[in-house]
């Protein structure tokens, strides 16, 4: 039986993934400094023996012979599905020569080494020469790939299949057209009072509240934990150990906060994932390695925004639960209001950070990485001008100087990483996780009755049945199209900045 045995290998491909995220989560969160070399080479070893096992004889021999037992299968069953996705995986795997990932990896080290130092010494021309032989590995990565409008699309396909430069061209114009006026309306609104979110608020008592809220959004802690890293992330090691990570500032709120609604998530996603899924495609990566649920960087990333800032950044629900936050911290939130504290956490400020920058300026941050890649990608711009670029795009955009590159063109890891073409997911995210809350809210009595009184068990049960138990067995688009009854389409989430950041 091909299939049967097929099936053992894409099980152990998914056990050698989940362990690689297991010692990078360690390395996110536990390991000392001391270990970075051997834990880098531990990884590297890993990954070469997921992509070997893939890319073997023997896997494409089992998959020819899968494909023929198949056949005879009714065309509705999932495993046409599973060998279509083992099918691409295989044959990209075999297809981009070993060189170039082995050229790929070792850039990305020195260029993030090179990367840190430019950064520091806010000195793009350290990083200059590293970026541009980035470029030039994943202009042949993406040629490896295959193909056909601009070359670009090959690696937003990585991260979201589907979607190319032209489509995302149609999005940013609509999105960029609904933003503008509702910037203009945010800006000429006098501005709340923040400055009780930059009190005390001790490390122990967010960490107590954060799993708190992540419980009552049905995170579950006995197939989960939540740890202290520098960059948070979620991640998992099959639905049954799905991790969330947060960082803590003591004299600020938010950063935890927002960040534990975040991260729980994406971690609800994972651990709602069908668990006869567990050990197949439907919960692995095979193209880019990684153990994961989700069905695209974008769908995760519309979960994680969902309930952060449709759950827990409305009016409603601080109204239902700020009584919690200011039982946690009676002496920092005792003279501020319920109101005053949602004003407050949607307070709009441009910044030149995208990782400070608030919900209605994100996606302008996002759009201009976005169109800086695909230019570099054509050639249509060098990269010795793009620092300069930068500050031009930041003015036209936010109406913002640079005053240096470190809070311009050096701050984010993402290009030292090698990671071009994850950017707009998060876009993608932000546009998703509108429409399916505005669906769920007008399509169910249950959910809205529920976000109304503070019980969120009837939106997951909803996003469980639509989204999460999926997978990877349904792409992103059809299961936008099954859920709302359209592909993706931003005008839900034009009209909830409109609601929130353009209404009284
Ligand atoms: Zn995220």
């Amino acid at each position: 039986m091909s299939l049967t045995a097929l099936r053992q290998r894409i099980a152990t491909v998914s056990d050698l993934l989940c362990t690689l995220n297991l010692i990078v989560w360690d390395s996110r969160t536990m390991m000392p400094a001391g270990g970075t070399q051997t834990r880098g080479n531990q990884i590297a070893t890993l990954t070469r023996l997921a992509r070997d096992t893939l890319a073997a004889d023997q896997t494409f021999d089992l998959l020819a012979g899968a494909e023929e037992e198949a056949a005879s299968l009714p065309p509705g069953d999932l495993a046409h599905e599973e060998l279509r996705q083992i099918r691409h995986a295989v044959e990209v795997h075999r297809r981009v020569p070993a060189e170039l990932v082995e050229r790929r990896a070792s850039v990305r080290a020195q260029a993030n080494a090179a990367w840190i130092e430019a950064r520091a010494t806010d000195d793009f021309a350290l990083f200059s020469p590293w970026l541009a032989e980035t470029v030039r590995n994943t202009r042949d990565y993406a040629d490896a790939l295959g193909w056909s409008a601009h070359p670009y699309d090959a690696m937003i396909g990585l991260y979201e299949p589907g979607e190319t430069v032209s489509s995302l061209t149609d999005l940013f114009g609509a999105l960029r057209a609904g933003i503008a006026p509702v910037l203009e309306a945010a800006l000429a609104r006098p501005r709340p009072d923040t400055s009780f979110l930059t009190r005390a608020y001790p490390q122990p008592l967010q960490a107590e509240v954060g799993r708190t809220f992540a419980e009552r959004f049905g995170y579950d802690f006995s197939r989960g934990r939540l740890d202290t890293t520098v960059h948070p992330f979620e991640i998992s090691f099959t639905r049954e150990d799905v991790r969330i990570t947060t960082r803590y500032r003591e004299n600020d709120i938010r950063p935890a906060l927002f960040g534990v609604f975040h991260e729980t998530g994406h971690g609800l996603y994972e651990q709602n994932v069908d668990p006869a899924f567990t050990r197949s495609v439907f919960a692995s990566d095979l193209l880019g390695l990684y153990a994961v649920g989700g069905t695209s960087f974008g769908a995760h990333e519309s979960q994680s925004r969902l309930w952060e800032n449709h759950v827990g950044r409305s009016r409603r629900f601080c109204e239902l639960n700020f009584g919690t936050l200011q039982a946690t911290f009676p002496e920092s939130l005792a003279d501020v209001t319920p109101d005053a504290f949602y004003r407050g956490v949607t307070d709009v400020r441009r910044s030149l950070i995208r990782t400070e920058a608030d919900e209605l300026t994100y996606d302008v941050h996002i759009m201009l990485r976005v169109e800086f890649e695909a230019a570099l990608m054509d050639g249509s711009i060098a990269v010795v001008d793009v620092p300069g670029a930068w500050r031009e795009a930041m003015k036209r955009h936010l109406g913002l100087d640079v005053p240096n590159d470190r809070e311009g063109a050096l701050q984010d890891i993402h290009w030292s990483s090698g990671m071009i073409g994850s950017f707009c997911t998060y876009t993608i995210g932000n546009v998703m996780a509108a429409q399916l809350h505005a669906t769920a809210m007008a399509e169910d009595a249950g959910v809205r009755d529920g976000v109304a009184t503070g019980d969120y068990a009837p939106l997951a049960a909803w996003l469980r049945e639509r989204v999460w138990r999926h997978g990877r067995s349904v792409p992103r688009e059809e299961i936008l199209r099954r859920a709302t009854g359209r592909g993706l389409d931003p005008a839900d989430y034009l009209a909830h900045l409109r609601t929130r950041y353009a209404g009284d």
